[in-house]
């Protein structure tokens, strides 16, 4: 059956909520410890409208770090500075089928395979502001464009950071091999902090919704009307978080899912779903792919209850 956008969607998103409620399977992200320490029956699902009407249920004013999910808002600021060529000279956009934390390289050209796995988002997040600045210039550029995005002034959980950037050898070694390999000019110290600190925004499901509804918009916030990013931007953004967006199992989203989307391992899910809304959901307790369980099930039944799936005629 087919429901539309009514003042009963967020009577829909609270009956979808209690529909997943009692799945306590996952485990709840260990770093940094605020991620350890979230409460893991965090839920929430909200949705924004093309026309920025906001639905929610659940603890959608709960904010907590972006993570990954920045991965794509960052990648479409880099293109908006630099122009989708010149990112796509340092940074392919195929599919790794790799874990996000494998340094996934397209062979000849040593680019990081996708700008959806760190080694690829760190790169992107080194093309801001270009090659001259430091970690404090470009994260203001960062913040700047995601509050755009979110319609509200977001801030870093500093705490947060810190206590990952303490961990972030992972992220160091990929950062120092990408800088070997010539693909990166910046310092990997300075972009890993910068990095790290770019996944420690707080946002909040009801920023997230909004923000995915702007690529759903072509770039046009749809509650400030600012035209933040442009189509072409948005388009692209959409096609990477198609093939990309959900670590290891993307292919598997988008069969059973089939809408653009970005995962983080607080447990986020942000979709958007082009001329028609944003969707973001919270559940912490994460599958082995990193992927909320709870975010994906309330993904899984919108998309076929309200129609969602991209190859589909609504
Ligand atoms: N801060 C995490 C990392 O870079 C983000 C991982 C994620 O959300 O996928 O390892």
């Amino acid at each position: 059956y087919h429901r539309t956008v009514t003042q009963s969607m967020s009577d829909y998103l609270a009956e979808t909520l209690d529909a997943v409620r009692d799945d306590e399977r996952g485990t709840v992200h260990q770093v940094p410890q605020a991620l350890a320490e979230a409460d893991p029956d965090l839920l929430a699902a909200c949705l924004c409208t093309t026309e920025g009407s906001l639905f929610a249920a659940g603890n959608v004013d709960h904010e907590l770090t972006v993570q990954s999910v920045a991965k794509a808002f960052v990648y479409a600021l880099a293109i908006e500075e630099h122009g989708v060529e010149e990112v796509l000279a340092r940074v392919d956009v195929e599919p790794s089928g790799e874990a996000f934390d494998v340094l996934s390289v397209e062979p000849e050209t040593k680019r990081p395979r996708n700008p959806m796995i760190n080694a690829g988002a760190m790169v992107v997040h080194g093309l801001i502001g270009g090659v001259a600045v430091d970690w404090q210039e470009r994260e203001r550029i960062i913040l700047d464009g995601l509050s755009r995005l979110a319609g509200r002034e977001l801030s870093i959980d500093t705490e947060a950071a810190d206590d990952e950037l303490a961990q972030a050898h992972r992220n160091l070694a990929l950062a120092h091999l990408l800088r070997a390999e010539g693909v990166m000019e910046d310092s990997p110290e300075d972009v890993v902090t910068g990095y790290t600190r770019q996944c420690s925004v707080l946002v909040t499901p009801r920023d997230l919704a909004v923000m995915a509804a702007t690529l759903a918009t072509g770039g046009r916030q749809p509650i400030t009307g600012e035209q933040v990013l442009c189509l072409a931007t948005t388009r692209h953004v959409l096609s990477v978080m198609t093939t990309c967006g959900m670590y290891d199992s993307a292919g598997d989203w988008m069969s059973q899912v089939g809408i653009p989307a970005k995962s983080g391992v607080s447990g986020l899910i942000m979709g958007a779903i082009p001329g028609r809304f944003g969707l973001a959901t919270l559940s912490p307790r994460l599958d082995g792919h990193g992927t909320s369980r709870r975010g994906e099930a309330i993904f899984t039944r919108a998309s076929r209850e309200l129609d969602l799936h991209l190859l589909t005629d609504p």
